[in-house]
C-alpha cells in the first residue's frame, strides 16, 4: 500500500505520516528533508540555491540521512529549500530515488508537495493537509521555541507565507491537491483527532 500525504508548511503532514506509517507497518519518507539535504549540502560549500547546476549537482549527490536533524529543520533551510525545489534538474535528481523508496517492502507512507501528483500518481490513497496559515505560523513559532530557537510570530508567518507561494506558483510539480485526493483541514483539529480522520479515510479505502 502506497499512502501519499501532500500539503504545505506545517499543515502537520509530518507528525500524521510518520503515525500513519507506524500503525500500518509502512516505510515512511519526509521528501521535504530530501531538498533540505541539497539546500543544507549546497549551502555549506559556499553554494547559492538559485543556481540550477550547482543545486542539481548536490541533488545528485545527497545521500538520505547525512546532515543531522537540527541542521535540516532550521528555517533558512526551508526556505532554501523551497528555492532548489523550483528547480526542475533538482526534482527530476530526487524522483528515482522517492520511487524506489516507495516501492520497499509491503508500501510506503511520502509526504510532501508532489507526492499525489507527480511521484506516485497511483498511490492508494491521496491526502491532503491543510491548514490556516496563522494556525501553521503558530504551530511553527511554537516548535521553535521549544527547541530553544529565537523566534518571532509576524517573521514565522510571513517566511511561511513567502514559501507557500512560491511551492504553489512553480512551475513544476507545485503544491496542489491531486484530483482524487482526500482533503484533511487540520485548522481545528489536535494531532489525536487529525490521526484519527486520516485512518478513518485509509481504513474506509481498505475496505472497498
Ligand atoms: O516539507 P518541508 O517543509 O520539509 O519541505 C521543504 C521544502 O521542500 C518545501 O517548501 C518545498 O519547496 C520542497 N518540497 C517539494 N516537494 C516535496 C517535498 C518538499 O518541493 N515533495
Amino acid at each position: 500500500m502506497i499512502i501519499a500525504i501532500d500539503g504545505p508548511a506545517a499543515s502537520g503532514k509530518g507528525t500524521l505520516a510518520r503515525r500513519i506509517a507506524q500503525k500500518f507497518g509502512l516505510t515512511y519518507l519526509d521528501t521535504g528533508s530530501l531538498y533540505r539535504a541539497v539546500a543544507a549540502s549546497l549551502l555549506a560549500a559556499g553554494g547559492n540555491p538559485a543556481d540550477e547546476a550547482a543545486a542539481a549537482a548536490a541533488a545528485r549527490d545527497v545521500v538520505p540521512g547525512s546532515i543531522d536533524e537540527a541542521t535540516l529543520r532550521r528555517d533558512d533551510i526551508g526556505q532554501a529549500a523551497s528555492v532548489v525545489a523550483a528547480q526542475p534538474a533538482v526534482r527530476q535528481a530526487l524522483l528515482d530515488t522517492q520511487r524506489r523508496i516507495a516501492r520497499t517492502g509491503s508500501g510506503a507512507v511520502l509526504d510532501g508537495r508532489d507526492i499525489g501528483t507527480v511521484v506516485c500518481p497511483d498511490a492508494d490513497v491521496k491526502l491532503f493537509v491543510q491548514a490556516e496559515p496563522e494556525v501553521r505560523a503558530e504551530r511553527r513559532y511554537r516548535e521553535l521555541s521549544e527547541r530553544g530557537q529565537t523566534a518571532n510570530y509576524d517573521n514565522v508567518l510571513r517566511d511561511l507565507r513567502e514559501r507557500d507561494a512560491r511551492d504553489r506558483e512553480r512551475a513544476q510539480a507545485p503544491l496542489k491537491p491531486a484530483d482524487d485526493a482526500h482533503l484533511l483541514d487540520t485548522s481545528k483539529l489536535d494531532i489525536e483527532a487529525a490521526f484519527r480522520a486520516a485512518v478513518d479515510i485509509i481504513e474506509r479505502h481498505n475496505e472497498t
